[in-house]
């Protein structure tokens, strides 16, 4: 994917910060906007409209959520949402209602660089008519249309839980899902606040997907918030 016609938005009112990020990302090749304010940051994505926004969620004026909210009514754009430790629980609500993934400061613009492609790439997918049906990384082969799952070419059985799990993964793969997203997606809205369920298949995926299952490579936990599948070869 050529990243030379990406503009991003920065929505962050640390001057540090901000010069870091767009120094950063103008030498990867994408076009940059800031707003310092959530105010501004309305005001930039409307006029702009960015292909992605990185929103800082302790913002002087607005609450990051409120402003997620306001762009959700018009726009799909994606948003990488930037916490700070202290926001903890913000940014795993933010995650749960639209935001599309999220950087924890201090990050490394590697990091930062790898989330933007992830969600750039998954935006391009969710738009276009049909999905990939087959999904690969690593050791891991997803056959979606034959529902059928390899690893290293030998065929492993899931139950259909399981495989339901695996499939909102594969279709969400590079980024993260929060327990909550998961849960509803997996066993309907009712059994959110079962968290213990969830542990349990990721467990019992983990075994049957990983060489090493308590080191795992491709079933991700991001702590503290759900989980990542990694994203599919290139
Ligand atoms: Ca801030």
């Amino acid at each position: 994917m050529t990243t030379s016609c990406r503009c991003i938005l920065i929505v962050e009112d640390d001057p540090p910060l901000r010069r870091f990020l767009r120094m950063g990302l103008k030498a990867q090749g994408f076009f940059v906007h800031e707003a310092e304010t959530g105010q501004r940051g309305l005001i930039e994505a409307g006029n702009r409209k960015p292909d992605l926004i990185l929103l800082d969620l302790g913002l002087p004026d607005l609450d990051g959520m409120d402003l997620i909210k306001v762009i959700r009514k018009w726009s799909k754009v994606p948003i990488i949402v930037l916490s700070a430790r202290s926001h903890e629980s913000q940014k795993v609500d933010a995650l749960d209602a639209v935001a599309d993934d999220y950087l924890t400061k201090p990050f490394s613009l590697n990091e930062l660089v790898a989330r933007i492609r992830e969600a750039l790439r998954h935006a391009v997918q969710g738009n276009a008519i049909s999905t990939d049906a087959f999904f690969s990384c690593g050791r891991l082969r997803v056959d979606l249309e034959r529902r059928i799952v390899t690893v290293d070419g030998q065929a492993v059985h899931l139950t259909p839980i399981q495989y339901r799990l695996l499939t909102v993964l594969v279709k969400n793969s590079g980024m993260v899902m929060t327990q909550r997203q998961l849960m509803r997606a997996v066993w309907g809205p009712s059994y959110t606040e079962s968290v213990h369920y969830l542990r349990i298949y990721m467990s019992q995926l983990r075994q049957k997907l990983e060489i090493d299952p308590a080191n795992p490579r491709l079933l991700l936990t991001e702590s503290g918030v759900g989980y990542r599948l990694a994203g599919p070869d290139s």
